[in-house]
């Protein structure tokens, strides 16, 4: 197998590095949750963060997961940068190449724009989410979050409720959890699933008793009002009342079935804001702890598959 040079998707990776990414990821739970959170994996290394979308939790993660790992970190504020005034994707990441940077750490609203990028600079590329394509870390983290809670990574139902259409956490899941060979489930409204989903292996189903019936796992997904323009849902109310996750609807899950959720949450549209709190069922939290294990872990295996390929260095006059 090859080695993994950038992390763009799970489409292109293998069960054995999953389950390599996840293992590695448990070494670094125990880390994190030490008082002394440092070792030097990349030591040395500049880590970019480029972020043309709004994020709080994966920005921070990333953040956090680099100068853990000892790297150089730099958060670029794409919002205020040259891409305002007119400089394309490719030309500011071709500008930030030459600056010798290791890794690139890219969220784009675009789908493909992060796989574009990463044909046309030499470091590493780790997509932190592009459009409604992939999401990677987060399919890892919410994995590693499962197979902790259930002993297991397969075998399980799981439940992805909502709004799959516009949703690269629910498309970078469903490759995740189908490849580690568990049961997948999709629930939600017709207009909010997405084209084509007769090929994605899954069973669809449009009510919520129905599909939580028997599942180990419901991951719900937040309604994406920024990438609708309108007509998918009657109310956010009615919305609630058939989609929305309550311990009514919740009771026709294995009683001892986990919630998680990506964040942010809506609290009221598709989950009830008590069990999102419910620290018997959710699992929220956890996943934002094992997000930072797995930013670690997927990106000291990228840097290990970068420090193999490069030229020892001469010595500097
Ligand atoms: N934070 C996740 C994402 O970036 C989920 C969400 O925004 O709803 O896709």
């Amino acid at each position: 197998m090859a080695p993994l040079k950038h992390l763009l998707g799970i489409e292109p990776l293998h069960p054995t590095q999953i389950t390599e990414i996840l293992d590695l990821s448990e070494r670094y739970v125990t880390l994190n949750r030490a008082v002394h959170k440092h070792n030097d994996a990349l030591a040395g290394l500049t880590q970019i963060n480029m972020f043309f979308e709004n994020s709080t939790r994966t920005q921070a993660s990333f953040e956090l997961a680099g100068k853990r790992l000892g790297a150089d970190v730099m958060n670029m504020a794409m919002q205020a940068s040259s891409v305002k005034k007119g400089e394309t994707l490719i030309d500011t990441a071709v500008t930030l190449n030459a600056m010798h940077p290791d890794l690139l750490v890219v969220r784009h609203p675009h789908s493909g724009a992060v796989d574009l990028l990463a044909q046309k600079v030499n470091c590493a590329v780790l997509n932190a989410g592009d459009g409604r394509h992939e999401h990677p870390t987060q399919a890892l983290l919410d994995a590693l979050t499962i197979r902790r809670a259930k002993g297991r990574l397969h075998r399980l139902t799981i439940a992805i409720c909502g709004d799959i259409a516009h949703s690269r956490v629910a498309r970078s899941n469903i490759m995740l959890l189908g490849k580690m060979e568990n049961r997948v489930r999709l629930v939600g409204p017709p207009t909010l699933m997405p084209s084509g989903i007769e090929h994605f292996g899954v069973e669809v189903v449009e009510n919520m008793e129905e599909g939580l019936k028997d599942a180990d796992v419901v991951m719900m997904l937040r309604l994406q009002k920024e990438r609708m323009d309108g007509g998918f849902i009657p109310s956010e109310r009615e919305y609630y009342h058939r989609f929305g996750l309550d311990s009514a609807k919740l009771k026709h899950a294995k009683p001892d079935a986990i919630v998680m959720h990506p964040g942010p949450m809506n609290r009221g549209v598709e989950i009830d804001g008590e069990i999102a709190d419910d620290l018997n069922r959710s699992v929220i939290q956890e996943q934002v702890e094992m997000g930072v294990a797995v930013r670690m872990a997927a990106m000291d295996l990228l840097m290990q598959t970068r420090r193999a390929s490069m030229k020892p260095q001469g010595v500097m006059v």
